[in-house]
């Protein structure tokens, strides 16, 4: 059997060590083992448990025997590995990777791929599919409050039939999501605007919609986005390192039903977010003027976003021409260089928000405009189509307000 680019398939790892740890059968993990093995990659970039399962820690592994501490699925994992494989892998100059991606990743990735900052040739994408993710800290309070747990109790948690589950030794107790988001708790706010699930800009894309009958709970659909996957995918097959089974009619189904769902859910969240702000750049600050003036020039949001690399531009809002000796720059300034400079590369990742110390929606903020740019000029980032819009030469249309 040969893989073919948008194939599907069921499959779990043939590993009964990996499929055990493994979140639905293990196959990201044994494909990242086997292509460590095989000399196909350096190394593998993905997420492990650090202290707890609120606690994310990206890495990167070398050793085939390691690999599976990265297996399973940690939901309060809202790092974002472009930014790790930008600055810490010096953009996969040197080095060939396998990285898994949830959707927000891949299109920070592709991002930084067509800037010149990520190698593509060196960079194997395997994406998992993402309904979102939790802030781990206020998370934590909420398993506390609201489902009156101890977090250190809780074994796993997932969100399934409109209900966030907290699973713990002596069973599971659940709360509808859309009652948690409206009271401010559940997935980040960015996870609930995020308009791409199943990441169809990496060469694979895994996940447990649609795995229905016998192997429900137990196995993966996975999904051949590119000639690239294919061909891994169809290696571990030969290799008989993962079963695969073709999958049912109604699961594939299903699964489109609850991605069209889920993206429904994020247009209604994106139209309630952007309501209020019909103008331009400059009444989109408006809005949120005191929001930004709190902001206490930190510079974390710069810091944290993965799409923020070049030296020159915020870094020159804090010179002495424009900042004296003493003073903070004015509120708005930072924020609207930052602006020009990347936000049509903005991929909703929320890790400026995630980061900011004073509490501003800064994420919201950049998706509002970002939406903007996309319905005048028409390029949607993240994705390997169209060229990033060169901030030099933006020429607006007749209609740009
Ligand atoms: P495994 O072999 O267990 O490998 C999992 C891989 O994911 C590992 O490489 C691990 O390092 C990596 N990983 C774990 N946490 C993170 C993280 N926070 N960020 C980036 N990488 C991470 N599938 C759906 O169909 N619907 C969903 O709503 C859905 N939500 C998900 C949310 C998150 C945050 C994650 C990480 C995954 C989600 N998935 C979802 C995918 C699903 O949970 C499995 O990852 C997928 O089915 C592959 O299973 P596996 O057993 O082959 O993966
Ligand atoms: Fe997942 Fe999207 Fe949130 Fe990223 S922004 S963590 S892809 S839901």
């Amino acid at each position: 059997m040969a893989v073919k680019n948008s194939d599907m398939y069921y499959a779990y790892s043939n590993n009964e060590g990996i499929k055990e740890k493994g979140e639905y059968g293990g196959v990201v993990t044994t494909i990242m083992k086997h292509l460590l093995e095989s000399n196909v990659v350096d190394g593998i970039v993905a997420v492990k448990e650090g202290f707890d399962l609120y606690d994310a820690v990206p890495c990167l592994i070398t050793d085939p025997e390691e690999v599976i501490k990265t297996a399973g699925s940690i939901h309060c994992g809202t790092v974002n590995l472009a930014s790790f494989i930008y600055k810490y892998l010096d953009g996969c100059r040197d080095m060939k990777i396998a990285v898994t991606c949830k959707p927000c990743d891949a299109m920070s990735i592709r991002e930084l791929m067509k800037k010149g900052k990520i190698i593509e040739d060196n960079v194997i994408m395997i994406g998992v599919n993402c309904g979102g993710t939790l802030p781990p800290v206020p998370t934590m309070q909420m398993i506390r409050d609201v489902y009156e747990l101890d977090p250190s109790d809780v074994i796993k948690e997932e969100i399934a039939k409109g209900k966030l589950i907290m699973e713990t030794a002596e069973g599971e107790k659940g709360f509808g999501i859309e009652d948690l988001e409206e009271d401010g708790m559940g997935r980040r706010e960015n996870c609930q605007r995020c308009d791409l699930k199943i990441p169809s800009n990496a060469d694979l894309a895994l996940g447990n919609w649609g795995v229905i009958g016998p192997l429900a709970g137990k196995a993966t659909f996975v999904e051949v986005f590119s000639d690239k996957g294919a061909d891994i995918l169809n290696d571990v097959i030969e290799a008989d390192l993962i079963a695969v089974e073709e999958p049912l009619e109604k699961g594939i189904a299903i699964r489109d039903k609850i991605n069209n769902f889920m993206l429904s859910a994020s247009a209604k969240k994106k139209e309630a977010d952007y309501a209020g702000t019909s103008g331009d750049i400059i009444e989109v600050f408006k809005e949120y003027e005191d929001e930004f003036s709190k902001c206490m020039k930190c510079y974390g949001c710069r810091e944290a976003c993965p799409l923020c690399f070049c030296d020159d531009c915020c870094l020159e809002a804090e010179g002495p021409e424009w900042v004296p000796g003493g003073y903070t720059p004015a509120a708005p300034f930072f924020h609207l260089t930052r602006m020009v400079h990347m936000v049509d590369s903005c991929t909703n990742c929320g890790q400026c928000t995630e980061v900011c110390p004073c509490e501003i929606p800064v994420a919201k903020v950049w998706s509002t405009v970002n939406n903007k740019i996309r319905d005048v000029y028409g390029y949607l980032p993240g994705f390997d189509n169209g060229e990033p819009i060169p901030f030099t030469e933006h020429k607006p249309k007749d209609n740009w307000k």
